[in-house]
């Protein structure tokens, strides 16, 4: 897979994927993420970004020209099947959604940054839009971020063990169950029996159930 992020602060966002499971799906050859400056494709004297809101008001919107131009030299790279602005009010990320994006090869993610893109961006040069949550950041950097590890650890090879991602919250619609490790007691706290009987099957459906009592309690929805 191969993922562009468009930005115009690259500082903010090249940490996240120069550590853990990010860095080693690059260094395996499965993803690459080229973070781009928007400031490259600025056409004006000063490589500005962003100007002033029609109509007034509080707040700089990005250029649709420096946004134009950044993409169209990169879908004469490689064609994309998507490019998505990342917006508050855009469909909201899920594991399904990253499942689906799991599944691309290249990826164009545009952090909008200030009150946002100008509206002709949305309108004409990308095909979807996404959100993390119902809250507002200050710049989509975060966002891309948290939407390429959501899909990137997907990615077949990227987790060394490949199961685990299968058995994580929301991937079948449950929550994951609890999890331990050594020592067996601390303070006086056990862990369950089963987790140290070795007996697999038992422990396999321990576990099932856990997941089922964790979502009915916590997220009875999922169940539906
Ligand atoms: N004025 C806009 C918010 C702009 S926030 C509004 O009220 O909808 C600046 C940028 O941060 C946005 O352009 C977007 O790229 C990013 N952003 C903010 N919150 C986000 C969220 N919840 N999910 C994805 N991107 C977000």
């Amino acid at each position: 897979m191969h993922i562009d992020i468009i930005t115009c602060l690259p500082r903010l966002i090249e940490s996240p994927f120069s550590d853990s499971i990010l860095k080693r799906a690059q260094a395996k050859g499965l993803v690459t993420v080229n973070i781009i400056d928007l400031r490259q494709y600025a056409t004006s004297k000063h490589k500005s970004t962003d100007d002033y809101a029609f109509g007034g008001g509080a707040g700089m919107v990005m250029m649709i020209e420096p946004i134009d131009n950044c993409i169209t030299d990169l879908k004469n790279q490689r064609p994309y099947d998507d490019i998505i602005y990342m917006s508050p009010d855009g469909e909201r990320l899920s594991q399904s959604l990253a499942n689906q994006l799991s599944l691309k090869h290249n990826l164009i993610l545009i952090c909008g940054h200030y009150k946002g893109v100008d509206e002709r961006v949305r309108e004409h040069l990308i095909t979807r839009e996404i959100s993390i949550g119902d809250y507002v950041l200050s710049g989509g950097e975060l966002a891309a971020a948290v939407v390429a590890d959501a899909v990137v650890r997907l990615i077949p090879g990227v987790l060394s063990d490949e199961t685990s991602a299968l058995s994580d919250s929301f991937q079948d619609d449950l929550i994951a169950p609890p999890v331990y490790t050594r020592p067996a007691e601390y303070k006086g706290w056990k862990v369950p029996d089963v987790l140290l009987s070795g007996h697999q099957a038992n422990i396999e459906k321990w576990r099932m159930e856990e997941s089922i009592a964790r979502t009915k309690a916590r997220r009875p929805e999922l169940l539906d």
